[in-house]
């Protein structure tokens, strides 16, 4: 079999943790499988990196960023290959670059094009171990560029998919897909299996445990994708086709987005095309807006909110002070996102109208509600993120 196992930053956060990986993939090459690994940087080095940019500038040249932050990845990849050089196994180390994989411009978030896998395949048939920087790739013009925050189980995905491998194994700190982050909530329980679609959804509205664009990916290539825990031998969690998986629970999530903030424009001028030249200059900046609220107008002027990644909340405000059609701007990111996942809500009325009830009796005001056919979310202030989902976690009874 050819295997893709990917490594996070935790699994790899030392060299002693680094050593304990190169043991694992000895022991999958060991059993007679052909291995590409792929690894993150070492846990907060990503951050660390981004703190020594923002002590120079507040809005750095994203171009100058990739080239900071893509170093992270390059540092465990190198020392990986190193270790289990020691251990007496040939490996190769490969940046995004030499690993085939190439991005459209867009730095710090850029989206992989295609995967050029000869490189790879050619050390593949000399029978070495591959390990590949995660997070990383290269323009058609040859610049450095990484895929956005948590980016590593992207490129782990792609490469699995470029290389038509038998099994992806994303490694991490928790042993698999949990009804919600079982650092909020103890109680939570893992999955053994979650469909694409559910997973894709949990992951995008805030369940870290697999980048959301690394699901899209899996889905729309058809990969074997399955999360587990590096430090133990746990069956993990298997992400898969909505017909492997018998039993559909009403909800099967729920997750807890801490990057929000939100923007509210006031005194916008009422009149056809002003929201399309506001969401135009987002569009222009690459800012991901999420929910969006029209208030009914009034003497000629609406209020407009929405909200956008907090981490993009600095190209937002200056995207914003481009735009002459609104008198008051405010900017707010103490909330967070709240949300219940479920394919089984397609069939079911009354789903929402739980959500609403357990926040009152937790005395939670909801300040945005946006609502798909398999997921309910709510914007509530920053203080209360960890305790709503605790309450929605219970009301759906998913500690049962
Ligand atoms: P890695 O560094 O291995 O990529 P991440 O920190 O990105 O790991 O993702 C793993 C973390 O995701 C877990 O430690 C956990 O706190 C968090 N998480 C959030 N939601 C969930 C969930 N539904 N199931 C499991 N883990 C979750
Ligand atoms: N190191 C990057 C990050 O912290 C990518 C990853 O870990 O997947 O976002
Ligand atoms: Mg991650």
């Amino acid at each position: 079999m050819l295997i893709v196992q990917k490594y996070g930053g935790t699994s790899v956060g030392n060299v002693e943790r680094i050593e304990a990986v190169a043991n694992r993939v000895i022991e999958s090459k060991k059993a007679g499988h052909d291995l590409v690994v792929v690894v993150s940087a070492m846990s907060g080095e990503t951050n660390k990196l981004l703190e020594y940019a923002d002590y120079f500038s507040k809005s750095p040249n994203q171009r100058e960023v990739d080239m900071l932050l893509s170093s992270g990845e390059r540092v465990t990849s190198a020392l990986l290959a190193i270790a289990l050089e020691a251990k007496g196994y040939e490996a190769v180390s490969m940046s995004g670059r030499r690993a085939g994989i190439v991005t459209d411009n867009v730095h710090t978030k850029a989206r992989i094009e295609h995967i050029d896998t000869s490189g790879m395949e050619e050390e593949l048939k000399k029978g070495r171990i591959i390990v590949v920087a995660g997070f990383q790739g290269v323009t058609e013009s040859g610049e450095v560029s990484t895929l956005g925050r948590g980016g590593s189980d992207l490129s782990a995905v792609a490469v699995a998919g470029a290389l038509k491998a038998d099994l992806c194994e994303i490694y991490t700190d928790v042993d698999g897909v949990y009804t919600t982050d079982p650092r909020i909530e103890p109680k939570a329980k893992k999955l053994d299996k979650i469909s694409y679609d559910e997973m894709l959804e949990l992951a995008s509205l805030g369940a870290k445990v697999l980048q959301s664009r690394s699901v899209e990916m899996a889905k729309k290539l058809n990969v074997n994708l399955v999360t587990r825990s590096s430090f133990n031998n746990n069956e993990g969690t298997l992400i898969t086709k909505e017909d492997n998986i018998m039993e559909q629970p009403l909800v099967s999530g729920i997750a807890l987005d801490k990057n929000q903030a939100r923007v509210t424009l006031r005194g916008v001028t009422d009149k056809p095309g002003i929201a399309a030249e506001i969401f135009q200059k987002l569009a222009d900046s690459n800012v991901n807006v999420d929910m969006i609220i029209q208030n009914v107008g009034h003497d000629g002027t609406t209020n407009l909110g929405f909200t956008v990644p907090q981490n993009e909340l600095e190209i937002t405000k200056q995207a914003m002070g481009e735009l002459k059609a609104s008198s008051v701007m405010e900017y707010d990111s103490e909330i967070v996102k709240v949300s219940v996942v479920g394919v089984g809500m397609k069939s079911h009325s009354g789903v929402a109208c739980k959500a609403f009830d357990t926040m009152a009796k937790e005395g939670i005001n909801i300040e945005m509600i946006s609502t798909s056919e398999i997921k309910i979310s709510m914007v509530v202030h920053a203080k209360y993120g960890e305790l709503a989902v605790r309450a929605l976690h219970s009301a759906y009874q998913l500690d049962k």
